[in-house]
């Protein structure tokens, strides 16, 4: 094919310039096949098109993604030739709908799982899909498997201990249901159906074992519970979550987004709870956040009480969309959160005897702020 096509020899070096740029695109088209071929999938689904199995919502995201909704927190599945990866199993006596609905996207063995918490509803399926794999895979599983067959389990070293110790609300998991893989690394890079995916470790965030899934290749990033477009991100202090963690994985994902044009399309992100978003979602989830911690940070640092940062009603205009007042998550336990951050963050007073020191006050430089940001 490149041998039919010469470059001109005597045209300027603009042509010869635009040749070099065109000809990788010719040798593209050239082979549809190779490259229109993304995976064995038993139905057909096209972007915007929608399948209801069992209950189980199937989304086609853009490239070898889908997004399954309704057995839980979301369900990210890549599909190819060398078998499926999914993020997150869903919440507990779902397992079977999510993975008849999988079954109905393709044949191919399920081959790796990746939890982006501990929590229960993004992990109660584990054993239930290792089990549908044929087998845990990975260190100190004896396999008579095979090396290749069955899934390798994946997430944080934080998140393991959480699911190996429970907590409120999280019962103790054992056996299959615990990940065999796991890393305290800020990155682990892993490659499967063609591209590669990272998964990118947020300490202190939602909570401390937060990951968020780059699918390099499909430009689709699974982001677990630090972005839920249906409320304000929960906060979990007891696994050691913070409102400035949450705000820096809602800056890394950010940065890994690219939007096509004036914000819209690019990168594909599909939130722990939610509706699949794109980088403009992110930037006024992430700006409303660093307006609501900024208020309350400024509240304590002019000696509110907790009481009264709720009577403020500090998140009043995006109470509508994201607010709660009965459930898990109510704004209330989202103002407390931040509240107690703030407070724990907050510079320690002068000390007593010690000459005052106008200059330095907490209230210096946040004050302004405030005026700003309403
Ligand atoms: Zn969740």
């Amino acid at each position: 094919m490149s041998a039919t096509l010469r470059l001109p020899r005597r045209g300027s070096f603009g042509l010869r310039l635009l040749f070099l740029i065109i000809l990788p695109g010719v040798a593209l088209l050239s082979m549809p096949v190779a490259f229109g071929q993304q995976h064995v999938s038993t139905i057909s689904l096209e972007p915007g098109e929608t399948l209801v199995v069992d209950g189980i919502e199937v989304l086609p995201v853009q490239g070898k993604i889908y997004m399954l909704v309704g057995g839980g927190a979301n369900v990210t599945v890549q599909i190819g030739e060398e078998g499926v990866v999914v993020v997150d199993t869903g919440a507990a006596g779902q397992s079977k709908r999510i993975i008849t609905a999988i079954r109905r996207l393709t044949n191919k063995p399920i081959r790796t799982i990746v939890n982006t918490s501990a929590d229960p509803d993004h992990v109660a399926g584990n054993a239930a899909f290792v089990e549908a794999a044929g087998g845990p895979r990975g260190p100190g599983t004896a396999t008579p498997l095979g090396p290749n067959a069955g899934a390798e389990m994946i997430s944080t070293e934080e998140a393991y201990n959480r699911m190996l110790n429970g907590g409120p609300g999280r019962p103790e998991m054992l056996g299959d249901a615990l990940p065999r893989s796991t890393f305290f690394t800020p990155r682990k890079d892993i490659y499967s159906n063609g591209e590669g995916i990272a998964l990118l470790f947020q300490p202190r965030a939602h909570t401390d074992g937060d990951l968020l899934v780059h699918f390099r290749g499909s430009d689709v990033v699974a982001a677990g519970d630090v972005f839920n477009t249906t409320s304000y991100p929960a906060i979990d202090t007891a696994q050691r979550g913070s409102i400035n963690g949450v705000i820096a994985a809602l800056n890394t994902l950010i940065e890994v987004t690219i939007p096509e044009r004036n914000q819209m399309g690019g990168t594909r992100v599909i939130p722990g709870h939610g509706r699949i978003s794109n980088e403009a979602d992110l930037v006024d989830y992430r700006d409303m956040l660093t307006i609501i911690r900024d208020r309350i940070r400024d509240a304590v640092g002019k000696g509110m009480t907790l009481e009264q940062v709720k009577a403020a009603r500090f998140s009043l205009e995006y109470d509508g969309l994201y607010g709660a007042t009965t459930g898990p998550w109510t704004t209330d336990m989202f103002t407390e959160a931040i509240f107690r951050e703030m407070t724990a963050l907050r510079p320690a007073p002068p000390q007593r005897g010690a000459t005052p020191q106008r200059g330095t006050t907490p209230q210096r430089g946040t004050t302004p702020q405030r005026g700003a940001t309403r």
